[in-house]
């Protein structure tokens, strides 16, 4: 099995896997001298995010309890999911809450909407599911860790850590690190390529198709990259529909201290 990712802490830089990152907060120094230091008025929510089938992938965020699912469904895509605006929708012990609520439902509760309060749904050990996009869809799952009063945090959400990009490497060479992801090889291995190994293999096909075609014009080789194509980033659904990684945070997240 692959070694688990690490993240970095926001506030002291030091690297841990998830599940060690989650206890590390609650007893980082660092953290607890600037909670101290500047008290408020705003009560806040600490959130585990993390892809349902690969948790490699995971956030760990405070969030305003005033803020709304509205606003953790923005943040959500902004980060890891946005594409091209498809439906999403967060249930909450069976209540589902949708980005765009329908009227009716074939059973059960109909869905609610996101413009809701995080304090009116929330609390502490909750463990929530998150679905963007009905078709091709990225499945998450939100632990609710911890609830804090008294906190002043202009933000409406600051990452307190996030794994770092996963090591993948490209699935031709093995040695490479891989740059893109060919969409219709997403759940098997060969799935990923490196700009060489792609440009190599579009080398030799056309080398053979003019092989086939003796005695024609010649063509001029011109690499580029397939159009359906997509970009490794670190997010779970990279590979998914079009999705080509978030424009707002970069891959990598940046610690307060290193
Ligand atoms: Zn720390
Ligand atoms: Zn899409
Ligand atoms: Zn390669």
């Amino acid at each position: 099995m692959a070694a688990q990712t690490r993240g970095f802490c926001k506030y002291c830089g030091k690297e841990y896997t998830k599940a060690g990152m989650a206890k590390h907060l609650t007893a980082c120094k660092e953290r607890k001298s600037i909670l101290a230091a500047a008290k408020g008025k705003d009560g806040c929510y600490e959130l585990m995010v993390y892809g349902k089938y690969n948790s490699d992938y995971w956030l760990i965020v405070q969030i305003k309890d005033t803020a709304t699912l509205k606003d953790l469904d923005k943040f959500i895509r902004d980060i890891w999911v946005e594409c091209c605006g498809h439906l999403s929708a967060f249930d909450i012990s069976g209540q589902l809450y949708e980005s765009m609520p329908s009227a009716d439902s074939f059973w059960g509760e109909p869905p609610k909407s996101m413009v809701c309060k995080l304090k009116n749904v929330l609390s502490v050990g909750m463990l929530l599911g998150y679905e963007y996009d009905y078709g091709s869809t990225t499945e998450l799952s939100i632990k609710v860790l911890d609830h804090m009063d008294n906190v002043s945090q202009k933000d409406k959400v600051v990452i307190l850590s996030r794994n770092n990009p996963p090591d993948i490497v490209c699935s031709v060479c093995g040695k490479n690190p891989a740059e893109w992801v060919d969409p219709t090889h997403i759940y098997d291995e060969n799935a990923f390529w490196c700009e060489a190994c792609m440009e190599a293999g579009a080398r030799k096909d056309l080398e053979e198709d003019m092989a086939a075609h003796e005695g024609d014009e010649f063509v001029e080789f011109e690499f580029e990259i397939p159009e359906y194509f997509l970009p490794v980033c670190n997010s779970p659904r990279m590979g998914v529909c079009g999705y080509e990684g978030s424009n707002r945070y970069p891959d990598q997240f940046v610690p307060d201290k290193k």
